[in-house]
């Protein structure tokens, strides 16, 4: 029998963390498949000033994920794009639109590296603090932009968000819509286990899987993927959930769910919502 794929729908990885020690820790414990979501640009110590810089951040987020490859088995997909709390740090610096303008860019060229085949996806999304109304307009600008690229590139975007309201989930997917993108190829990343709400909207989401989430989503369903959000970030430890997470709650989980479930959550569900392969 195939082994069941274990896979982190949202790690970050950064040079200056634990970076390929945290891969060994997922990997030792059973983890397969990552998938590796840019870092905003201060993470990896880049400044933004045009939307070329982008390419800075995404070159290094693609090393960091071969090296990964290259020094454990492992997967690696990469997801690039832009933070929502970027805006809020460059608009007072670069001016308004500019600040717009430059982010706007950065998915452009995030985008082509999806063509290219060197990324899976692109990550958007709107601040998860209140904002005034500029900003929040602005972001579901930035946001529906990046919904025309995946459109055009056939790609999923992962979405940083609010906490996630039916509301709040519905507004997003047809913002989706609007751009001709699929609500399924909208991943709502660190999710709280609202499986069946999701369901609804179409929104895809990728559960984060503290203690008793993926207990509670699998109760309503198997439409969800898994996630740590693992940061890597020696600085703020313990403030999300450790590169192990995925792989020894899924371990925990499968006698009790069985191996169908954790086949369509770490295998089916990504490889329908990417366009990917996802084996061993
Ligand atoms: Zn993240």
């Amino acid at each position: 029998m195939t082994p069941t794929p274990i896979l982190d729908n949202h790690m970050h990885l950064n040079p200056s963390g634990r970076c390929l020690e945290a891969v060994r820790e997922f990997v030792h414990a059973g983890g397969t498949h990552i998938v590796l979501v840019s870092l905003p640009p201060w993470s990896l110590g880049i400044e933004i000033n045009a939307p070329g810089d982008y390419r800075t951040v995404f070159d290094k987020v693609l090393k960091i994920g071969r090296r990964a490859e290259e020094n454990e088995k492992v997967k690696v997909f990469v997801i690039l794009g832009v933070h929502p709390a970027e805006l809020t740090k460059y608009y007072g610096r670069l001016g308004f639109s500019r600040a717009v303008d430059i982010m706007k860019g950065g998915l452009e060229i995030a985008s082509e590296y999806v063509k290219d085949g060197k990324a899976i996806g692109l990550k958007s999304g709107r601040p998860h603090y209140p904002v005034e109304p500029r900003l929040w307009d602005a972001s579901n600008d930035i946001m529906r932009y990046s919904f025309e690229l995946a459109k055009d590139a056939g790609c999923a975007v992962q979405v940083h968000t609010e906490s996630s309201t039916e509301e709040g989930l519905l507004e997003i997917a047809r913002i989706a819509g609007d751009a001709g993108l699929p609500a399924q190829k909208v991943v709502k990343h660190f999710s709280p286990p609202m499986v069946k709400i999701c369901e609804r909207t179409g929104i895809f989401p990728s559960v984060l899987a503290g203690e008793d989430a993926i207990r509670k989503a699998l109760a309503e369903g198997t439409r969800f993927m898994m996630e740590t959000d693992y940061i890597d970030d020696l600085e703020r430890p313990g403030s999300v959930l450790g590169p192990k997470t995925v792989p020894k709650r899924t371990k925990q989980l499968i006698s009790e769910w069985g191996e169908d479930a954790f086949w369509r959550i770490h295998k089916e569900n990504p490889e329908r919502v990417y366009g990917i392969e996802v084996n061993i």
